[in-house]
């Protein structure tokens, strides 16, 4: 009772009522109509409501809606997780572990890899690495590996302390250096905090192949993630990809990493992978880091009771197709560089951006108080929500991201529309924020 009226009245003081959704637009119950800019949590990728996706999770509720996973399989399952191991490309093939929702598949990576290193007698390798400025769920395991001060801070004493290393954040390089002639030390850096710790206490290195959430989109240099693997591999520690935000097609490669050309050891999948319709996410492993486990315990020691489940299975599936069919992958891409160029545009006449960056559709805007120092507001400001607020009332959605040196301060927002936007829905995104930034600037 107390709950329902505690939360009631405050959600619906906070946000309009979504009633319906069609295409990349969303309508409330006034019928107000909301260019979905952000994929919502950039996770709506196909958009919205598409009748192959819905029919797909019908047709196999219909016929088989649940069973436990570790009873039975089932035709969804199998079929989803070949599917997704000839999507990585590789000599070797990659299992699934599927659950659902990216925290779940980040926090089942950190677990396998852990339990890698203990079917081998490694049971002193239980650390995980990550990146100052990452981020990679809300769960204490996953948080435990976030470089992002603003989610950490209220559980910090809950948390595993796990050490994090530089980011590859070229906008305000951390070795006040520029690519070329700083040599990628953010990798480098990587290989210095395993030499402090040691390497017999490190079981993985994870990173967002570009960063999301924590740091308004970056995009690490060329030769970064190449090197990355070279320093694990040369020290026994695996490499997690965590694509959760990226995967499937958002940055217009299948996966980011691939931009890079690097296979990872594990890779983490969420959002995208059924673009809103179902909860699924997903860990994958490499056949060779599955073996010790399967020839040892048999057993990986995470799941869920939803996890694997035929109808979101199903629609995972669903979902490859339909992209694949579409040509969104290539689109994704084309129409990135087409989003970016007008983007560029907007800065001509807004000081208050500072940088633009992204691959695909995936694009993310920093704010600045001063373009040349680069400085950024106070935070006190709350400068991105009263973006985002004002970017919902005139009708666009936006996500909105911290930026800056420690994953809490700074300002930035998100551009990740469904995959499946035209370029005159592109341009008038591009004038929704345009109103948005004169609003900013005249309130
Ligand atoms: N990893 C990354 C890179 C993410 O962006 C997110 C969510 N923003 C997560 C993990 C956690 O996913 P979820 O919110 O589905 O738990």
């Amino acid at each position: 009772m107390l709950d329902s009226l505690l939360i009631k009245p405050l959600m619906n003081y906070v946000y309009p009522k979504a009633v319906r959704a069609s295409g990349i637009y969303i309508y409330d119950e006034n019928g107000k109509e909301y260019l979905d800019g952000s994929s919502g949590a950039v996770t709506a990728s196909i958009g919205h409501a598409v009748p192959e996706i819905i029919k797909s999770a019908y047709e196999q509720s219909q016929k088989l809606s649940f069973v436990y996973r570790s009873q039975f399989t089932t035709d969804p399952a199998e079929a989803l997780a070949k599917r997704l191991s000839a999507l990585v490309n590789a000599e070797q093939d990659y299992w699934s572990f599927f659950v659902n929702s990216g925290s779940e598949a980040t926090e089942t990576a950190m677990k396998i890899a852990i339990q890698y290193w203990q079917e081998q007698g490694k049971h002193k390798k239980m650390k995980i690495l990550s990146r100052r400025i990452s981020y990679h769920g809300i769960t204490l395991g996953a948080l435990s590996m976030s470089g992002h001060l603003g989610r950490r801070e209220r559980f910090v004493e809950l948390l595993e302390d796990y050490p994090t290393v530089a980011p590859p954040y070229c906008y305000r390089c951390p070795f006040q250096s520029s690519v070329p002639k700083c040599g990628i030390a953010c990798a480098d850096d990587l290989e210095t905090a395993i030499k402090r710790i040691g390497a017999e206490h490190i079981a993985a290195f994870i990173a967002e192949p570009i960063v999301g959430a924590a740091g308004g989109v970056i995009v690490p240099p060329d030769g970064y993630y190449q090197k990355i693997k070279q320093i694990c591999e040369q020290n026994d520690i695996l490499f997690i990809a965590d694509e959760v935000m990226t995967g499937i097609g958002r940055t217009g490669k299948m996966f980011a990493i691939d931009y890079w050309d690097v296979k990872p050891d594990i890779m983490t999948l969420g959002k995208g992978m059924s673009a809103g319709y179902s909860p699924i996410a997903a860990t994958m492993a490499s056949e060779a880091v599955i073996s010790p486990i399967l020839t040892g315990s048999k057993v990986v020691m995470s799941g869920h009771t939803f996890s694997a489940n035929p109808q979101s299975t199903a629609v995972g599936l669903a979902v490859i197709d339909y992209i694949e069919k579409n040509d969104l992958v290539n689109a994704s891409f084309n129409k990135g560089k087409y989003l970016m160029e007008k983007l560029k545009g907007l800065a001509n006449s807004h000081s208050i951006i500072g940088d633009i960056r992204g691959k695909g559709l995936m694009i993310g805007i920093e704010f600045v108080e001063n373009q040349q120092n680069k400085k950024s507001y106070p935070s006190s400001l709350n400068l991105t929500n009263k973006i985002v607020n004002i970017a919902q009332n005139n009708g666009l959605l936006l996500y909105p991201s911290s930026a800056g040196t420690d994953g809490k301060g700074g300002d930035a927002v998100i551009i990740a529309p469904p995959l499946t936007i035209k370029k005159k829905q592109i341009r008038k995104l591009v004038e929704l924020l345009d109103k948005t930034l004169l609003d900013i600037k005249n309130s």
